[in-house]
């Protein structure tokens, strides 16, 4: 039996997030009425001339950076034409041979074929600007379109076919878009249409080195739908060929409702799209300080993030993922972690108590009372064992609400551990006296029993007893 391999490439459409369009001023906006951000030029009426958006310039430059690509010093903008509803100019902006950016690579967390230490690499051919066209709606007995969105620039990100499965495929996608969201590139909101991508894929024999034929399924609109239409695509195409038959280059269709993929047209009925110089634009040629301008504006990417959180803060993966996510969390969190020793106690707070606390009072951390020193004090009084974990937790809303540091407020209200021997003793007595079943329960070989007499201990200390202290005295007492 012939085994058969799997090789993707994926092409992601992003909206860049720009205030208006890319070659005019209307707003790039959604959510409008249909038809109002819309003028002469984005509607394609004769005469018109472009004006590039130098913030979509800039835009695409930055994806291409934090993509590891290189950013040419000479792009060019081309003509991609063809003839839909959709499209008024019949033709889109597009770059053809001239992209700004190209040769770049993502590595995301990825563990399968050819991965390294749970890494996984797809290498990026190239990124370009392109224009979104209108969007048609269907009803009854007529069609609409709606311009608002033709003429928004979009970033199309086309992969090498590096991508082996379709789980591969759908953690690439989500770094993709992790990766632009992170560096202000893109919303990347998939229920507003701000992300659609092309899925390629193809099988060959195990080991043979030429590729097999290109079946491209187009417009999926989400990352999970575009996992499931490979994990269809990919079985059918190796049920044809391993029956001897031959597959050749297509267009396919997903459905998300039957789950199949159905054919749209073949290679010889591919739109010819006479790709020509857009003449109403000059080529784009950055100098070197509009690119490093653009690089000032590269930032920490999501999993470097994750990784030195990790890293330098021995967090486990979960903690630092929070830190990705919340960037102002994160930093707080720094700030009060940097050189401390207890770097996962000091994690701990932030995420399960002032986060918390923040979001029940609707606050943020420019309100906060106490000083972030604060939390390395409230560390070091559980550390030395002068307060339990439990009594933290109410120094830790008074801190909050009031400002007061943790001594003070331990001071003031008494919340002092009781470690003195005396006093523990006395609480244990009673205890044993008052719950004399337990007592011969725990004397009977019921070890559970003892928890239940160290909770009265702890119950009457008002949980200031120190509760290793009470769980030897009342031991020794029992057995004693
Ligand atoms: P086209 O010119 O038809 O757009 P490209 O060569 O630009 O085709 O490739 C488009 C996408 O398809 C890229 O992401 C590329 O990695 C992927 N690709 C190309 N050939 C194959 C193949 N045989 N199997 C799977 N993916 C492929
Ligand atoms: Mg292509
Ligand atoms: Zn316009």
């Amino acid at each position: 039996m012939v085994e058969y391999e799997v090789v993707i490439g994926l092409e992601m459409h992003v909206q860049l997030k720009t205030k208006s369009k890319m070659w005019c001023g209307c707003a790039n906006e959604f959510g409008a009425s249909p038809n109002t951000n819309v003028c002469p030029v984005c509607l394609g009426l004769p005469g018109v001339l472009p004006v590039a958006n130098e913030e979509g310039l800039r835009q695409t430059a930055l994806a291409g950076l934090l993509l590891n690509c290189e950013v040419t010093r000479y792009a060019k903008f081309d003509r991609k034409n063809y003839f839909y509803p959709d499209a008024p100019k019949n033709y889109q902006i597009t770059q053809f041979d001239k992209p700004s950016t190209q040769h770049g690579y993502v590595d995301f967390e990825f563990n399968g074929l050819g991965s390294v230490n749970g890494m996984s690499r797809v290498r990026i051919t190239r990124a370009h600007l392109e224009e979104d066209v209108g969007k048609n709606f269907h009803f009854d007995r007529q069609s609409g379109v709606d311009f608002n969105r033709a003429g928004v620039p979009l970033l199309e990100i086309v992969s090498e076919p590096d991508i082996t499965s379709p789980d591969m495929a759908y953690e690439y996608l989500n770094a993709l878009k992790d990766i632009l969201v992170y560096g202000g590139v893109s919303d990347c909101d998939m229920e507003k249409g701000m992300v659609r991508c092309d899925v390629n894929v193809s099988v060959r024999p195990k080991g043979a080195k030429e590729l097999g034929a290109k079946i491209e399924i187009k417009n999926m609109n989400s990352f999970s739908g575009a996992r499931r239409a490979l994990e269809y695509e990919i079985p059918r195409q190796i049920e044809v060929v391993s029956k001897g038959g031959k597959l050749s280059q297509e267009t396919r269709r997903w459905d998300d409702p039957s789950g199949m993929t159905e054919m749209m047209r073949s290679k010889e009925q591919a739109h010819d799209y006479r790709y020509f110089p857009e003449p109403d634009l000059m080529p784009f040629a950055p100098d070197a300080a509009w690119i490093a301008a653009v690089q000032k504006r590269v930032v920490e990417l999501p999993l470097a993030r994750k990784q030195r959180f990790m890293r330098d803060y021995q967090l486990p993966a979960p903690d630092a993922q929070t830190f990705v996510w919340d960037v102002p969390l994160g930093a707080y969190f720094e700030g009060v972690a940097k050189g401390a020793k207890n770097t996962k106690a000091i994690a701990n707070w932030v995420i399960n108590n002032l986060r918390a606390k923040l979001t029940e009072s609707a606050a943020t951390l420019a309100d906060l009372k106490f000083k972030p020193d604060a939390i390395h004090e409230l560390v070091a009084l559980v550390d030395s064992g002068k307060i339990s974990s439990k009594i933290a937790q109410e120094v830790f809303a008074e801190m909050f609400a009031s400002g007061d540091a943790p001594a003070v407020i331990v001071e003031k209200k008494g919340l002092a551990q009781v470690s003195d021997t005396g006093a523990i003793e006395k609480f244990c007595d009673d205890a044993i006296a008052a719950n004399p079943k337990s007592a011969a329960d725990f004397k009977a070989g019921n070890a559970n029993a003892l928890n239940f007499l160290k909770g009265q201990v702890m119950k009457a200390s008002k949980g200031k007893a120190n509760p290793a202290l009470v769980g030897e005295i009342l031991e020794r007492k029992l057995k004693g």
